[in-house]
């Protein structure tokens, strides 16, 4: 089994970097990907984890970017990276900006929360791993703790949803320059779980067609396409598009440990020729197979 697509604590997830592999030991997975947001800090523990438990891994980074499109209308576009060049300064400076505004971002929706529940930021440092990548899963734990919601899935539906008071944007990098550093870092850009927020119900024909084509023509290499947020009429869609432009599909489960979400290690796969296109397109740093 090949699950290219796993959180650690070093961003969302529960599990430690050395946890997250022994419970994809455990879970029968083969090759694992380690993907935290924004940030290469996991690597290392998750290197030596993976050597000594005969599990394969493939270092990565889940990068938060946007693309505009129109001018007044921007999505959230998650760019898997795999093997990049973890000492590319040009990548690594942005990825630190990003990571640095995600701070600013957090405290600023603690403190509208804080106007209602009873939570405070420094309650929520004191829980989450120093110099984690911090996101809205920091602020729905401590409205678990505080007995507000009973679990980040509640929060994410209701106070921190983004159309919620509470929420504030993210200021991240713009997709197409993110692509061109991750090639430039040496590493295979592929689309985390694209259209997620693709409307229920919305016909093929409103698929942003002409946005896709954009990302294929800044360099995109592949589809996240089995996921279980992936609509069903996009996954036909995605993998056609792919087809035609002979780019990399993979499959994953986008785990964020036991109580981080519902998704469950392996429960989407990447097909090993896939994955042996990600190995033979990627020059910035190495698996460990
Ligand atoms: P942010 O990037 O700070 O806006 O937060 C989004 C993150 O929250 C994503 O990385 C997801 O992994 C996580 N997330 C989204 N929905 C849920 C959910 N229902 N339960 C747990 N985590 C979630
Ligand atoms: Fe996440
Ligand atoms: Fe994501
Ligand atoms: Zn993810």
């Amino acid at each position: 089994m090949i699950d290219l697509h796993a959180h650690s604590n070093h961003s969302d997830g529960i599990d430690s970097p050395s946890e997250l592999v022994q419970n994809a030991k455990l879970s029968g997975i083969e090759v694992l990907a380690i993907t935290d947001h924004d940030t290469v800090s996991g690597w290392d523990e998750a290197i030596q984890a993976a050597k000594g438990a005969g599990v394969g891994l493939v270092p990565g980074i889940e990068i938060s970017t946007r693309a505009e499109l129109s001018p007044e209308r921007g999505i959230s576009v998650h760019l898997l990276a795999y093997l990049p060049d973890p000492t590319y300064a040009p990548l690594m400076d942005r990825l630190a900006m990003v990571r640095e505004s995600r701070v600013g971002r957090a405290q600023e929706m603690a403190q509208r929360l804080a106007e209602d529940y009873p939570i405070s930021w420094d309650e929520i440092l004191l829980n989450i791993k120093p110099g984690s990548t911090i996101g809205r899963p920091a602020l729905a734990d401590a409205l678990v703790r505080a007995g507000v919601v009973p679990d980040r899935s509640a929060a994410f539906e209701s106070i921190l949803h983004r159309r919620s008071k509470y929420y504030v944007s993210e200021r991240t990098l713009p997709t197409a320059e993110a692509i061109s550093l991750v090639r430039e870092a040496g590493g295979v850009p592929i689309m985390a779980h694209p259209l997620i927020d693709f409307p229920a119900g919305a016909a093929e024909s409103d698929l942003p067609k002409e946005h896709f084509l954009s990302f294929i023509e800044a360099g995109i290499m592949g589809f996240e396409v089995d996921h279980r947020s992936v609509p069903q009429l996009a996954k036909t869609w995605l993998r056609n598009l792919a087809f035609e432009h002979n780019l990399i599909v993979t499959g994953s489960s986008d785990y964020h440990g036991v109580g981080g979400k519902e998704n469950k290690l392996g429960e989407n796969q990447t097909a090993p020729e896939m994955l042996e296109r990600i190995l033979s397109q990627a020059f910035g740093s190495e698996a460990f197979l």
